[in-house]
């Protein structure tokens, strides 16, 4: 099964696109098709905003659609930035850190967690498959690391004492809030796939019934 990657975003598609290679979807960068320009994300939850997403590149593009909608909550700035995360303050990834980095200067709680909405929406008219994850950890003082994007240079997940960005994709794509809600999505593709399979060897036994059903008459 073909799968189209609801954004244009290459560091979401390399951390996704081989974790759902051994289930038979490939993955496919939403960045190589004509696609909705920006989708405005008006919904108020990771889930709405991944739905407004999955749905408009579905309609765009006439294939299943699979978006992520994900940021970073900060205990101390009461869950800010959210939802919110990649467009809290203008300017770059960078930009955003240092802001964070501000925001917690007096702050003694660096508490933080990840959060990653998948949703997958089928033009068959086939339910939406939705999974939400989130994966915890503290604010560093100070950026460290190349790897990633966003606020990967600041975030250290719970059990290391180095940032996402300085663990690099392979331990990223294991414990990530992203890794784990691709994980239950994948758990539930293998039903829809099982399920499009039956519908096709169904389809394709009554269809070779009608030619049949011609040559008796
Ligand atoms: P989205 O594309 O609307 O889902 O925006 C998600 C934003 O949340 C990104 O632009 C980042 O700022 C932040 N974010 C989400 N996931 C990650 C991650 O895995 N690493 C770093 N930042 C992330």
């Amino acid at each position: 099964m073909k799968i189209v990657l609801a954004s244009g975003n290459r560091n979401k598609y390399r951390e996704m696109k081989d974790e759902l290679a051994p289930i038979g979807v490939e993955l496919l960068f939403g960045g190589d098709f004509d696609h909705p320009q920006e989708v405005e994300e008006t919904g108020d939850t990771y889930e709405a905003n991944a739905r407004l997403k999955a749905e408009a590149w579905a309609k765009a593009t006439g294939l299943p659609a699979m978006s992520d909608d994900s940021g970073l909550e900060v205990e101390s700035l009461n869950g800010v930035p959210g939802i919110h995360s990649a467009r809290i303050v203008p300017g770059s990834d960078a930009d955003r850190v240092t802001w964070l980095l501000s925001e917690l200067k007096d702050k003694e709680n660096r508490r933080a967690r990840f959060v990653s909405c998948i949703v997958t929406v089928f033009p068959s008219g086939i339910e939406p498959v939705i999974c939400e994850r989130n994966c915890p950890g503290t604010i560093a003082y100070s950026p460290a690391g190349t790897s990633g994007f966003g606020y990967d240079p600041v975030f250290t997940p719970d059990g290391y004492d180095k940032t996402f960005a300085e663990l690099g994709d392979a331990i990223k794509r294991k414990i990530s809030h992203r890794a784990l809600a691709l994980k239950g999505i994948a758990e539930m593709l293998i039903h829809v796939i099982q399920y499009q399979t039956v519908r096709t060897m169904d389809n394709s036994i009554s269809g070779a019934d009608s030619v049949s059903d011609r040559k008796n008459k």
